[in-house]
């Protein structure tokens, strides 16, 4: 079988990954894929297709004859690449351009978690700063912080957890007024504040079906203790203590279920991996996001764990019967470490020369997941912020962090920069 993963992160080569290992998959493509991709070798070949480029990628489906296509980020799945595959009879994984409004439209998503009562932060929605401008206010000293959230897709920068008034009527300024998230922040959703600890809960699902993935949390900002500016995010682990089995019932109680089943009510049945973005507070949780795909970097170290062949999983979800496929997990420990480009989430140098040192070897509980990265007359160099995900598995979470971080120890590159506190509040 042949399979096509669309996107360039560290996300899309733990997915090639994943899918590689299946039996029955005899060719991957990566489209574009990273520098990572490119030298797996095997069954593994990069195409330089962008990931937004939807009549390119289906026509090189077409002529391919590929038999199964893997979206990893959020982009296309905005733009409607699912419905336009399925129409022309081929087989994708991901949620249609309605479904993904989960995403894609906050204003979207919180309403169609408030039809159908699933816990998120209470909300109200504007279209210009006279209106938000007198609602805040309205509020009171006490009322604060409020989050003040651009409702369109801003990768990552449209929110604002503003402490007081001032704060906030300054971000809805530079959202209505400046349109510094350009049409994204046409409408702007302001809800409560929610207090607890945040975690993300992943699902694949054939619409009714679903199968979830360790829960895991990751580290948004860039500095240690969680200082900072937020970046894509800095490294991950899984699973998250957090998330016991009582809250896991409830989330699948109170949110997944609910959530499958307004997607069919509102005849666009979810199909595709879903990320439930969660505020824990007292055991109790609410969502703060929903997204449409796998996160970053959470996915490479959700999908390692995944004892069984991703591949079985995904072809039952396409035929609606992935309730009857395994879908074991690994009783272990994954973490992942993400190296920067220095100067990473403001600007940064690209080109500069990787090495890696594998003289004596690398466990094979560790991966190397590349993101920023690409092969250049044969020597791989840095090309984004993200640089590479380096991710490894062990009895438990101090022995999956202690193999992680000495991998990192034979990567360096001009400027390298990482965390050296990954998971170090969890152990
Ligand atoms: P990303 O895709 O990078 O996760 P996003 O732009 O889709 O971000 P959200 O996930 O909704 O935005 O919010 C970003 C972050 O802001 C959250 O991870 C959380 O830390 C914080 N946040 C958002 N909403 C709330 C809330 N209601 N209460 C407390 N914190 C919040």
């Amino acid at each position: 079988m042949k399979v096509l993963v669309i996107g360039s992160g560290a996300r899309e080569h733990a997915l090639v990954r994943s899918i590689s290992n299946s039996q029955r998959v005899g060719k991957v493509f990566a489209a574009p894929g990273n520098g990572g991709t490119a030298i797996m070798g095997g069954k593994v070949q990069n195409v330089a297709l962008k990931a937004t480029d939807i009549e390119a990628l289906l026509a090189f489906v077409t002529s391919e004859d590929i038999d199964l296509t893997v979206v990893g980020p959020e982009q296309p799945l905005e733009m409607g690449i699912v419905d336009r595959f399925r129409s022309e009879g081929l087989s994708i994984i991901g949620p249609d351009r309605y479904a993904a409004q989960l995403e894609t439209s906050k204003v979207f998503s919180k309403d169609f978690m408030l039809r159908y009562s699933i816990p998120t932060a209470d909300y109200q929605v504007f279209t210009g700063s006279d209106g938000a401008g007198a609602y805040l206010h309205a509020l009171k000293d006490e009322d604060f912080p409020r989050v003040i959230k651009a409702s369109g897709l801003c990768a990552g920068k449209g929110v604002v957890v503003a402490a007081n008034k001032e704060e906030a009527l300054q971000a809805v300024r530079s959202m209505f007024d400046d349109r510094i998230f350009g049409d994204a922040a046409n409408e702007v959703v302001i809800e409560s504040f929610l207090k607890g600890e945040e975690a993300s809960v992943f699902v694949l699902t054939d619409g009714t079906g679903y199968r979830l993935f360790r829960p895991a949390q990751d580290h948004k900002r860039i500095g240690e203790g969680d200082s900072g500016k937020n970046t894509g995010g800095m490294g991950a682990y899984a699973p998250a203590p957090v998330v016991t089995d009582e809250v896991m019932r409830k989330v699948e109680e109170r949110i997944v279920v609910p959530a499958l089943e307004g997607m069919r009510k509102d005849d666009h049945p979810y199909t595709g991996f879903l990320y439930v973005g969660l505020m824990i507070d007292n055991g109790e949780p609410s969502v703060v996001e929903f997204n449409v795909r796998l996160g970053d970097p959470e996915a490479q170290v959700v999908l390692p764990l995944l004892q069984d062949d991703l591949v079985d999983a995904l072809t039952a979800s396409l035929a609606g019967t992935l309730d009857s496929v395994p879908f074991t997990m690994l009783e272990q420990v994954a973490s992942t470490v993400v190296l920067a480009s220095g100067g990473y989430p403001d600007a940064y140098a690209v080109g500069k020369e990787i090495s890696i040192d594998l003289s004596d070897g690398v466990p094979e509980e560790v991966f190397l997941f590349h993101a920023g990265t690409t092969m250049e007359c044969d020597k791989l160099k840095t090309s984004g912020g993200r640089v590479i995900s380096v991710t490894a598995l062990g009895s438990d979470l101090k022995e999956s962090l202690e193999r992680a971080y000495d991998a990192v120890g034979r990567i360096s590159f001009d400027g390298m920069y990482f965390r050296r506190d990954i998971g170090a509040k969890a152990l």
